[in-house]
């Protein structure tokens, strides 16, 4: 088989051998139209694809590549790691470097456990806080995504709080009836929940700044009353920061936001892009886990070193002054571009953002729960993205998801993106 090809002859390769020609869903494109660009190499903030275009990437797999593609530092400390052996299944010195830098940033957590993908970070965490509390419920948000593991793929109620029925095939429904799905913004069915259930509770997870079904910025006091309410009935409060953790923040949302969560679970940012997930607490927590305690969690490539250096390099550099002031000013230059693009040329859109996260959704106002989002103008992103597509700019493949500045995105960047939407724009109208 030949080594070289196009977009769409590896595309087409890629269908026989992969399902949907894919390794992740979302990558398939089908909430865009057009066929998925087969992707062949990336640096900085620039992605290039096998036809050799050239695309300004506001996707970044996903939200790992803080630094932007191929960051000198990152590539350099993980060359060194990989010289010096990928695995070793045995203690090493990186996994601790990673986790004393990781805990430093994170002073409400005594102790961290890395794995390799933030799904199973979320998986660990769950059945810690279930062997920690000796109890079974599990609270999501409609919205929220936690990762593939199936407890977490439960459907969205009807803004009522439903034990939850599988949103995914393979699913056993007795794999979810332990999971009570509540709507986001909703400060009544919460505390309404609890009331009933509360001391059946384990734990409550909450992305802090839900970014998985757009960008779903949550009310201060009801973030607080997720707080209040499980500390009332002695379950646990489990931020999955996955996307928000180093992202947001130095230390992610927890900090900004002044509550302080039992456990965090981490994963993309903290990996500088090789598969790294991690869960932390304070030890009185973390001593239920084996070996020390009867909760039971192992990974044969967990703490790898390669990864660990990585995720040092990548910790690192954001740590230093002014990193994330930076992207603040990247993300506000970002977002005033895109939002006057769209006023300019008459086009509704509201451009919700968290530093360095950002979501356009083509409604007058920032939703804040899954049910107040209008499904139907996800159409009008599709077409955006494809129109950027053939003018070199490359947001994620879908109206649901959220885009990433980079450190690596110039402020030149930022305005061929944004001359590139108007641009877009204009040519509805
Ligand atoms: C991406 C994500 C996950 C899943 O992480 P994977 O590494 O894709 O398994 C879990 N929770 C949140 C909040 C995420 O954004």
């Amino acid at each position: 088989m030949s080594n070289s090809g196009s977009n769409a002859s590896w595309w087409e390769r890629a269908e026989k051998v992969l399902p949907g020609g894919v390794n992740s869903p979302v990558r398939a494109f089908k909430s865009v139209p057009g066929d998925p660009l087969v992707f062949n190499k990336a640096a900085g903030c620039h992605f290039t694809d096998e036809d050799g275009n050239q695309y300004i990437d506001w996707c970044l797999s996903w939200g790992p590549m803080i630094l932007g593609h191929a960051d000198c530092d990152v590539e350099a400390a993980a060359i060194e790691a990989l010289r010096e052996g990928a695995s070793f299944g045995a203690p090493s010195r990186r996994e601790v470097l990673l986790a004393e830098a990781f805990l430093e940033r994170l002073p409400h957590f005594d102790q961290a456990r890395f794995v390799s993908s933030g799904t199973e970070a979320v998986m660990s965490a769950i059945r810690l806080a279930r062997g920690f509390t000796g109890r079974d419920v599990i609270v999501k948000f409609v919205g929220c995504y936690h990762g593939h593991t199936d407890s977490m793929l439960v459907e969205a109620g009807s803004g009522l709080a439903t034990f939850g029925a599988p949103s995914s095939g393979g699913v056993p429904t007795g794999f979810t009836d332990s999971t009570a799905v509540l709507p986001l913004d909703d400060d009544e069915a919460l505390e309404a929940f609890f009331s009933e259930h509360g001391d059946k509770v384990a734990a409550l997870i909450i992305e802090p700044f839900p970014a998985n079904a757009g960008l779903l910025i949550q009310r201060p006091q009801f973030l607080q009353k997720c707080r209040d309410l499980t500390t009332k009935h002695g379950a646990l409060l489990i931020f999955d920061e996955v996307i928000t953790g180093f992202r947001v923040g130095p230390s992610g949302a927890a900090p900004l936001l002044g509550i302080t969560p039992d456990m965090g679970t981490y994963g993309k940012i903290i990996g500088g892009g090789f598969p790294v997930g991690a869960y932390a607490a304070r030890r009185q927590i973390m001593d239920h886990i084996s070996p020390n305690g009867q909760v039971y969690q192992a990974g044969t490539l967990s703490g790898n070193p390669v990864a660990m250096a990585a995720g040092l390099a990548t910790l690192e550099k954001t740590g230093r002054p002014g990193f994330y002031a930076d992207l603040e000013r990247k993300g506000a230059r970002l977002q005033a571009g895109l939002e006057k693009a769209a006023a300019d040329n008459g086009v509704t859109a509201t451009v919700v953002r968290q530093g360095s996260l950002f979501w356009t959704v083509f409604q007058p106002e920032a939703p804040r729960s899954f049910a107040a989002i209008d499904g139907s103008k996800m159409e009008i992103y599709g077409r955006m993205h494809r129109d950027l597509i053939d003018r070199g700019v490359y947001l994620a493949p879908s109206g649901w998801e959220v885009g990433f500045v980079s450190a690596a995105h110039t402020e030149d960047d930022i305005d061929t993106t944004v001359a590139a939407v108007a641009d877009t724009f204009k040519s509805w109208s």
